[in-house]
């Protein structure tokens, strides 16, 4: 079956481009607001960095969400896009003096420090601008997310975070520093993931965390538990929304809470990705050798996930209904690298056939690049086309 696009609308636009169904990521978002009925200290903030598209920025701003920032560019596009400062929580590993200061002058709710570097700099810029500057402490869990290395952030031997072994000497740094208020508590394992329990081995593992801190007597306001959900690649039709009830429930379970302590989630991907298609066109159909190429107008500049992570987006030739034949389907870039995949069974395209590369949503037109002096792909949405 074919999915449903509006494949006369597509013909008339110049391709590559991103489509948005609105209707989809409305569906996503009310299933997300549904799952916190009630729960008034669970704090959704989205994760800017998946994608950055004003116009879907604005949708998820009215449901009510905050952003996750990991740079002062999202700060700025979380703002420019209605998000209120108190709803920022800033994270990343790096934060420069300009996004600290900016940070700091826009008065956002939280920054989340990775070392204790950071902590001594923030509080030296608040300092000079007179502030006192709300910080949650990221903590690296030791926690194998089971997902690709390359989106596996909460192992000690990853960049991100404060590795327990440590939090004595941060936590008597905190209490000399006049500038930085301690908050809660950051965690972010990785990226789309599938498996529950990687997340209930988290719960299990704040837990253990949350007994040190109270041990010296520090009140624990907020615990964050990031972000990480994974989408459903493979059959984006049959599982468009994502499993958000089993997500939360899974903290809900393992997490113990304390009274009057807030949850926060930073889910980017499971919001955003499945209502974003690529959308592109075959230039060429290429006979090689015991194979064919399908040459798309589309390239790793455009949508880089399959290069760099050897990601898997579903294809679909939304033109032909001929018989099924095998193409490796690439990009005009000069690089090999640049292949959306191998040995795809599609219709039998020809020239001008229009391709959707699905569940494009996150972590796709963000990451677009203007390498071979490129266009930026545009974006279009679902209701006004
Ligand atoms: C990337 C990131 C997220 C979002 O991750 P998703 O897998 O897109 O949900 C959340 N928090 C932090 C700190 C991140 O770096």
């Amino acid at each position: 079956m074919k999915s449903n696009f509006p494949i006369n609308s597509f013909s008339k636009i110049e391709t590559p481009f991103y489509y948005y169904d609105i209707s989809l990521l409305r569906k996503t978002l009310d299933s997300l607001k549904e799952e916190l009925a009630g729960h008034d200290n669970y704090h959704v903030h989205y994760a800017v960095k998946a994608n950055a598209n004003r116009r879907l920025l604005n949708i998820i701003n009215e449901y009510g969400f905050g952003a996750d920032c990991v740079s002062g560019g999202e700060i700025e596009a979380a703002l420019g896009a209605g998000f209120t400062p108190d709803t920022i929580v800033f994270a990343g590993v790096g934060k420069s003096d300009k996004e600290i200061n900016l940070a700091l002058s826009a008065g956002i709710s939280c920054f989340n420090v990775e070392s204790i570097p950071e902590l001594e700099n923030i509080d030296r810029l608040a300092k000079e601008q007179k502030k006192v500057a709300t910080v949650a402490l990221r903590i690296n869990p030791n926690i194998d997310a089971h997902t690709h290395s390359y989106i596996t952030t909460g192992l000690s031997e990853n960049k991100f975070g404060i590795d327990m072994s440590l939090i004595d000497k941060v936590l008597d740094k905190l209490s000399e520093l006049k500038n930085v208020k301690f908050t809660g508590l950051h965690f972010h394992i990785g990226s789309q993931i599938t498996d529950m329990d990687a997340f209930r081995s988290l719960a299990v593992r704040i837990n253990d965390i949350q007994e040190v801190f109270y041990r010296r007597m520090i009140v624990v306001d907020s615990i964050n538990v990031g972000g990480g959900l994974g989408v459903d690649y493979h059959n984006p039709d049959e599982n468009p929304v994502p499993d958000f009830h089993e997500y939360i429930e899974t903290f809900k379970k393992y997490l113990v809470l304390r009274p009057k302590q807030h949850l926060h989630f930073e889910l980017g991907r499971s919001i955003i990705c499945q209502c974003g298609s690529l959308i592109s066109r075959v230039l060429y159909v290429k006979e090689g050798v015991n194979k064919k190429f399908a040459i798309l107008d589309a390239g790793m500049t455009d949508l880089v996930r399959p290069a760099l992570y050897q990601a898997y987006h579903k294809i679909e030739n939304l033109t032909s209904s001929a018989p099924v034949e095998e193409y490796d389907v690439v990009g005009p870039i000069c690089e090999s690298s640049d292949c959306f995949g191998k040995a795809i069974e599609l219709n039998a395209a020809e020239r001008g056939d229009i391709f959707a590369l699905r569940s494009a949503g996150a972590y796709g037109e963000i990451m677009a690049s203007r390498y071979n002096c490129r266009e930026l792909p545009k974006a279009y949405f679902s209701d006004a086309l």
